[in-house]
């Protein structure tokens, strides 16, 4: 599928992989070629595994290469559902390997020399006066984990910096940010490469054994591994069954503007923060570069993205900046974020070397770069974080004909609730 995406359009690399023809063997095969998957297989291929990546399509063709590029802090659950879950104690363990999936981005940003625009600074915004209180408790609780540099802002600051009146005031974070994310992506699977893994595009697995003797088939050839980890995350379908159901594909939308000119852009975001606010269906927006405004949002079950993306978008951004009516959108462009019930990662062993994690429920930037790092630790022979983080539990979604109705409910209960909360 084409997709017209600013990413696309402005990425500063290409890194490419032939299609699998024929059978091989490796150390490890590792299905998707996004961030879970390219993390793992960079960590391997430096320690001398024989890595082969499958891609379905191409490389960071999935949310890897179209995301929001918003690097978050900690997951999107919150740490209440992590602290319910594991215990306070091991929760924090949780929130400390979150920040250092942070710290483990920016040091391969620096290490291979990526080129992908980062930027730091982060602002989460309350659409109500009310909601104030929990910007506190949620500072508060950054506190308590040990992670600083967090200011609250009240409406009248935040209008010093956003070119808006609709938010009520901000949780500004200093160790949060944005980044290009497709060349950040390519970047990741060039250090993958150099490394010396071997990444076949158009080779989706069609057929895999996930057994103790793993093995993928793909259209032309097939892979046998000592060991498999898969990172197919919201577009891996029906291809392992005892994953499907485990995460729903929820697409998200984004536009870009016209490039705006820098005093524009300024006007908009003066200190070219990320932007969110604190909905459930979450608006979220940056700057580019290039001086676009990259707006996302809304959210769909029905896997059908809508008749002119740009135009259906637009009311979402102007209900924000409404200075934007009459600019034109240059890209829209959509992707399939994987949520879990519970909006934790869902991790696990599917057999004793088949690793598989997903489901960063719209918070995997950083996030799915370290629990692919974890899982090539595991084939290292070191288990315990990834353990640490299998031991979350997450109910299924429901299959068969009641999947979609009940999911559609569930987000019109969402709807209800940022509209009243
Ligand atoms: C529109 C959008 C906006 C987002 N914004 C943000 C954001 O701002 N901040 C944030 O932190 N997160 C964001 N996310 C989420 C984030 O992008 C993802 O969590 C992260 O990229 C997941 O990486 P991944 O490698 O697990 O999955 P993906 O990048 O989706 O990669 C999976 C790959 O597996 C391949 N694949 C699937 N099945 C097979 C198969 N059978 N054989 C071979 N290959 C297969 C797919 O083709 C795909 O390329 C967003 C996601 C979307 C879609």
């Amino acid at each position: 599928m084409k997709i017209n995406s600013y990413y696309q359009a402005t990425t500063n690399r290409t890194v490419t992989g032939t299609e699998l023809q024929g059978d091989v063997s490796a150390d490890v095969c590792v299905i998707g070629a996004g961030y879970t998957g390219l993390s793992a297989a960079l960590e391997l291929a430096q320690a001398g595994y024989k890595v082969v990546v499958l891609e379905a399509e191409t490389i960071g063709w999935g949310a890897s290469g179209r995301n929001g590029g918003q690097i978050c802090t900690g997951f999107s659950s919150g740490q209440g559902k992590i602290i319910a879950q594991l215990g306070k104690a091991d929760a924090k363990k949780a929130f400390d390997i979150s920040e250092e999936a942070k710290k483990l981005l920016i040091d391969r940003i620096a290490k291979h020399k990526i080129d992908c625009d980062v930027e730091w600074g982060y602002m989460h915004c309350i659409p109500k006066p009310h909601q104030f209180a929990e910007l506190q408790a949620w500072a508060q609780e950054y506190e308590e984990l040990g992670y600083g540099g967090n200011t609250l802002l009240t409406k009248a600051e935040l209008e010093t910096k956003l070119g808006t009146t609709i938010y009520h005031g901000a949780l500004r974070e200093q160790h949060a940010g944005h980044f290009h994310p497709l060349n950040y992506c390519l970047g990741l699977a060039d250090a993958a490469l150099k490394a010396g893994a071997i990444i076949h595009e158009n080779s989706a697995a069609l057929e895999l054994d996930t057994g103790a003797k793993p093995w993928a088939r793909t259209a032309k050839g097939k892979v046998s591994a000592k060991f498999m980890i898969i990172g197919g995350n919201a577009y891996l379908g029906k291809v392992v069954k005892p994953l499907y159901g485990r995460v729903m594909p929820v697409a998200s939308y984004i536009i870009a503007t016209e490039p705006l000119g820098e005093n524009q852009a300024k006007a908009l975001i003066a200190d070219n923060e990320a932007v969110a606010n604190t909905n459930f269906i979450v608006d979220y927006y940056r700057r580019s570069k290039d001086h676009r405004m990259l707006f996302g949002g809304r959210a769909s079950y029905s896997g059908v993205t809508p008749p002119a993306l740009g135009e259906y978008m637009r009311p979402r951004m102007t209900a924000v900046f409404p200075q934007l009516k009459d600019v034109k959108i240059d890209y829209a462009w959509g992707g399939n974020i994987a949520i879990t019930s519970n909006r934790i990662p869902d991790c696990g062993r599917l057999s004793p070397t088949v690793y598989y994690a997903h489901g960063y429920s719209g918070q995997g930037v950083a996030l799915a770069n370290m629990y692919g790092k974890l899982m090539a630790e595991c084939v290292m022979g070191t288990a315990e974080r990834f353990d640490l983080l299998a031991r979350v539990k997450h109910l299924p979604f429901p299959g068969g004909a009641l999947r979609m109705p009940l999911l559609v409910a569930a987000m019109m209960y969402y709807r209800v609730k940022d509209a009243i909360s």
